[in-house]
């Protein structure tokens, strides 16, 4: 686990409003990151998921770390990423 509760990464995500990055987008992944991890699974992550392009899924992250170089919340986004792609199944 990352983060210490939900609490902390569901306001460390909004936090994230402003940062849109090309490619990813990190705030909504981290959004439907948090939903499945703390509720256990479940159907919504991956449908969400079905309607974002294969090339803007967690599994797309390469690690390069450049997001989290910039997050005034220092957030592990690329472990969060491949957390997200390993429950997803990628
Ligand atoms: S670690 Fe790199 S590839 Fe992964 S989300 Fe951040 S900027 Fe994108």
């Amino acid at each position: 686990m990352i983060y210490r509760n939900f609490q902390d990464l569901k306001l460390s995500a909004l936090g994230m409003g402003a940062m849109r990055l090309p490619g990813l987008d990190i705030p909504r992944l981290l959004d439907l990151y948090n939903e499945h991890s703390f509720t256990g699974g479940g159907f919504i992550a991956p449908m969400a998921l079905m309607a974002v392009p294969e090339e803007k899924h967690p599994s797309a992250c390469i690690g390069c770390r450049s997001c989290e170089k910039v997050c005034p919340q220092q957030i592990k986004i690329s472990e969060a990423m491949a957390d997200f792609a390993r429950k997803m199944g990628a």
